[in-house]
């Protein structure tokens, strides 16, 4: 059933410890496996997606996020001939990197790392598969095929993309360096990462009430659709109806969406003709939209950035966890011994040697990015009792 540019497991470029192949399982159900079972994936249901998980109850976290994307891709995955269940293990891990509180918490981060080398949560889902997870006697990490990990490294900088090269020569971090694409199944989650972010959010933004109905008719994506459902059923138009409307658009949308990048990648496909995933590599992306459908992706989430992700009441939450997690990064490298005993041997271990204040701040990142929103929140009460954080003055909000 595989196409013959899709990545096939029985030619995977392999785990970076040999293991001999499972039974009964190919090798990249094995990583799906893996994935499922380890802690950062369990971790991802108290996790912010946008809003934060104690606002209610109903809302998107990293967790639904993750499957969504799953759905998504294996569902465009069947129909392109690629391979399901590499789609599916890179869907579930991209997000094991994020840190708590959605993307104010990576900014937050990112900016206490800065001294030491930045802080950039595709890479650090590749920590945690390669390094992080303590599950096997063997080695460190889960041990993942290349092609999974080289989905899950979606982005990465330059700098680290030869920090990466320099310990794995010919690695995940060669295309960064050399500008080559990943596997279709890598460039497909792409595609279903930004197709599921974009449809969630406008349910979860109608559901808080921060984004309308009438608001979301100036979006031409969602506002096709959303006629064409009142057409077909008239009695959406009762105001008591207003989810069911508010559901049919976005499953019509969401419809529209994988039918066309289905039709523009087979047609990309059709022109490149790529024998192999090998060849897939050396040429453009060719996982696409069609232009129209490009544009109005591009519509929907313009207007989901000012319309949502800036509103004032989720800059004010966001705020405030950015400032929460920069004092806990404060807090840990003035009491570092206040971390788990994991995290404070792996700390102490590093602080001495050559990698110096660099590598121990790293594991402070660690820690962090490892955290769920209620425990980031928790900890820091703890720290803030013991007296042992210090509160910037006059940072309500968290304004950067
Ligand atoms: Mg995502």
């Amino acid at each position: 059933m595989l196409a013959a540019y899709a990545c096939d497991p029985a030619v995977s470029r392999g785990r970076r410890f040999a293991q001999t192949p499972a039974p009964g399982r190919t090798e990249y159900q094995r990583d799906r496996d893996r994935i499922v079972h380890c802690s950062a994936f369990r971790r991802l249901v108290y996790k912010t997606q946008v809003f934060l998980n104690h606002e209610g109850d109903l809302f998107r976290t990293r967790l639904t996020h993750s499957l969504e994307v799953a759905q998504l891709g294996r569902s465009m995955a069947r129909s392109l001939g690629l391979n399901e269940d590499l789609v599916e293990a890179i869907a579930l891990a991209h997000d094991l990197g994020h840190t708590p509180f959605g993307h104010a918490g990576q900014d937050a981060v990112n900016d206490c790392m800065a001294p030491f080398g930045g802080f950039e949560h595709n890479l650090q889902s590749l920590r945690v598969v390669d390094q992080l997870e303590e599950r096997y006697p063997q080695f460190d990490g889960l041990n993942l095929t290349f092609e999974t990990r080289e989905g899950i490294l979606k982005h990465c900088s330059r700098v680290h993309a030869k920090e990466l090269e320099a310990g794995e020569p010919g690695g995940v971090g060669q295309r960064f360096l050399l500008g080559g694409q990943p596997s279709l199944e890598a460039q497909l989650c792409n595609l279903a990462d930004e197709i599921a972010y974009n449809a969630h959010d406008i349910d979860d933004g109608v559901r808080s009430g921060l984004i309308t109905m009438e608001q979301l008719q100036q979006v031409a994506l969602f506002d096709d659709f959303r006629r064409q459902a009142l057409t077909e059923f008239e009695h959406l138009q009762d105001a008591a109806a207003g989810r069911r409307l508010l559901y049919d658009s976005i499953r019509r949308m969401l419809s529209a969406q994988v039918d066309d990048v289905i039709r523009a990648t087979r047609s990309a496909l059709q022109q490149a003709a790529p024998r192999s995933a090998d060849e897939v590599r050396q040429m453009p992306a060719l996982v696409q939209f069609g232009e129209e459908m490009k544009l109005n992706s591009q519509g929907l989430k313009h207007f989901l950035l000012h319309q949502l992700y800036r509103h004032p009441r989720v800059l004010h939450t966001t705020g405030q966890a950015r400032q929460m997690l920069r004092s806990l990064f404060n807090g840990y490298l003035a009491h570092p011994q206040q971390m788990q005993p994991r995290f404070v041997a792996r700390f102490d271990a590093l602080h001495g040697a050559s990698g110096g204040p660099t590598a121990a701040a790293r594991v402070i990142a660690d820690y962090i990015a490892g955290m769920t929103d209620r425990f980031a929140t928790r900890e820091h009460e703890r720290l803030m009792k013991l007296d042992l954080l210090i509160e910037p003055s006059g940072s309500a909000g968290g304004a950067r």
